[in-house]
């Protein structure tokens, strides 16, 4: 049987409870054991792949292509295990099984209620997750204690330690220690308050991790065990880190925070063995030197909205030893202003995936000045369809070239879409399209750039998007000098094209920054860094 670590959070939000987690199973792994992870989203979307970037950032996707919360992003970077669609539920799919299953009649005419159907689906998820194989499942609320919507998921943590027996389930609660100024003092309040708030539901931390700024002493780890009723070693610093969120497992370790957790659930575990992880922090706090790298996005003023791009930028510059320095560009200000004005002087730019219209004209120029101007470029799912068709438009001669994504719905002129829909036998259409979710194969020309980063034949990505290279337009283009380095082997899309006489212009459809990770750095990330610290500075 699983041992189960619940992690809540409380007094904000945002405190970094996903990095925490996925610290605390990279340090439950390095101990040898088996993890599993799970985040729980109290809201009621069924899942967030249609929510809006700049409310929830980023959606990741996994191979078995669910989109899920961007704190699967954190578990796969620092636990490295694979996510998958049962490693992240929400209010809304739990409801919507449930409903679905009274539809049906499964119910038998009972009344269906919060309690006990909404808490034994709920536990149902958990148990997906307990395996013969499985040492511990972490589990991770969304939101704050207190929250309206997260209390299903309290009650259902709070009869699950009584259906288990003692030793099987920690709880671990997440809080913030603020720091005020005016006094000089940090205060223990706001962290009581929130864990009363917890044992009214029936539930006793612990464990307490306290975000703060300031070193917390004895005497308020003393006062806050006293009024939390946890032990005195068992409230864990968690100080905001200097360099890098990488650092945060090895806090976490000096605090002993999974050694206790072990000992609380009644568990055997080997020494810690962090050694490449420690390598890879050495080579963030010494970087032999510095890159600039512009991202040109949509989403610019949220960094949560492409956390997995900047994370692989980080993981290419630590593979490459050195320091990302980045412009985050809004790409409408390519449009009013000039590319050169904005991007002279980078050494890199990358074009991240998106939807919609606005802004395309800026990407496009900024892909268009990187051509020009041979600078590295590295364009991801949206940045190869940019790519594609600035390419078309400036060295093919299509004056016209489009994505259908950006011409009026159904009513597009098929001749000049570059990029197009198409249905699941590939054949161009007006509406609908297949959306191409999740892993797939891609098969790399041999003596491309491409091929040579992966070192491998054959490759898997993946995908989230709608549009595709439209196989009408590949022989002009290929004729103008793009080459087609990556196409999936069942199907001949495009999956990741390059130009022969530039340093470094690749662009893939698919999204390789979510399967990067700081001890192993993307391929293609990692070649594109490499090729930026070789350009000489344009300023
Ligand atoms: N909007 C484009 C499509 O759906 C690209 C999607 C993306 O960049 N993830 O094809």
């Amino acid at each position: 049987m699983s041992k189960f670590i619940f992690i809540t959070g409380g007094v904000v939000s945002s405190l970094g409870k996903g990095l925490t987690s996925a610290s605390i199973g990279l340090l439950l792994k390095s101990r040898g054991l088996r993890v599993e992870m799970l985040k729980m989203d109290p809201y009621l979307n069924v899942d967030p792949g249609t929510m809006n970037p700049f409310q929830h950032g980023e959606v990741f996707v996994t191979d078995d292509g669910a989109e899920t919360d961007l704190d699967l992003g954190h578990y796969e970077r620092f636990v490295g295990n694979s996510m998958h669609k049962w490693n992240n539920i929400t209010s809304g799919a739990v409801y919507m099984n449930v409903i679905q299953k009274e539809r049906h009649g499964d119910f038998d005419g009972a009344t269906v209620q919060v309690v006990p159907h909404i808490t034994n689906a709920i536990k149902e998820s958990w148990l997906r997750l307990e395996k013969p194989d499985v040492d511990v499942v972490m589990i991770e609320l969304g939101g704050t204690v207190g929250d309206i919507e997260g209390a299903p998921f309290l009650e259902a943590m709070r009869q699950f330690q009584l259906e288990r027996s003692r030793e099987d389930v920690a709880f671990v609660h997440m809080t913030l220690i603020p720091f005020l100024k005016a006094s000089g003092e940090v205060k223990t309040k706001p962290t009581q308050h929130s864990v009363q708030k917890l044992r009214e539901i029936g539930i006793q931390p612990d464990m307490l991790i306290c975000r703060t700024t300031q070193e917390i002493s004895s005497e308020n780890r003393k006062k806050i065990a006293m009024f939390c009723n946890v032990r005195p070693e068992n409230v864990i610093e968690e100080q905001d880190v200097e360099f890098s969120i990488y650092q945060v497992p090895v806090m976490l370790m000096e605090e002993k925070a999974d050694q206790i957790l072990l000992d609380r659930l009644g568990m055997n575990y080997a020494d810690v063995d962090l050694s490449s992880w420690n390598q890879m922090l050495q080579r963030i706090l010494e970087p032999q030197g510095s890159v600039k790298i512009a991202v040109v996005g949509k989403y610019i003023t949220l960094t949560d909205s492409y956390k997995s791009i900047y994370e692989a930028l980080t993981h290419a510059g630590i593979a490459n030893h050195v320091k990302i320095e980045l412009l985050r560009v809004e790409a409408e200000e390519i449009e009013t202003h000039s590319a050169e004005e904005i991007l002279h002087g980078v050494q890199g730019i990358l074009v991240p995936g998106g939807f919609g219209t606005r802004g395309i004209r800026g990407k496009i120029e900024a892909i268009r000045w990187a051509r020009e101007n041979k600078v590295p470029f590295l364009g991801i799912c949206l940045g190869l369809q940019c790519a594609v068709t600035e390419f078309a438009r400036n060295v093919c001669g299509i004056q016209n070239a489009e994505s259908m994504e950006w011409m009026e719905p159904g009513k597009g002129d098929l001749s000049r879409a570059v990029i197009a829909l198409m249905d699941s036998q590939q054949k161009v259409v007006q509406r609908g399209g297949t959306m191409r979710l999740g892993a797939y194969a891609c098969w790399l020309k041999e003596g491309t750039k491409a091929r040579e980063a992966y070192g491998n034949e054959m490759v898997r990505e993946r995908h989230r998007h709608r549009y595709e290279v439209n196989p009408a337009f590949l022989k002009i283009l290929q004729k103008n000098g793009l080459i087609i380095s990556g196409k999936n082997p069942d199907s001949e899309l495009v999956e990741i094209i390059e130009l022969p006489d530039h340093p470094w212009f690749v662009a893939t459809q698919a999204h390789p920054e979510f399967k990067s990770r700081p001890v192993e750095a993307h391929p293609l990330f990692k070649g594109f860094i490499d090729a930026a610290i070789k350009q000489e500075t344009r300023s």
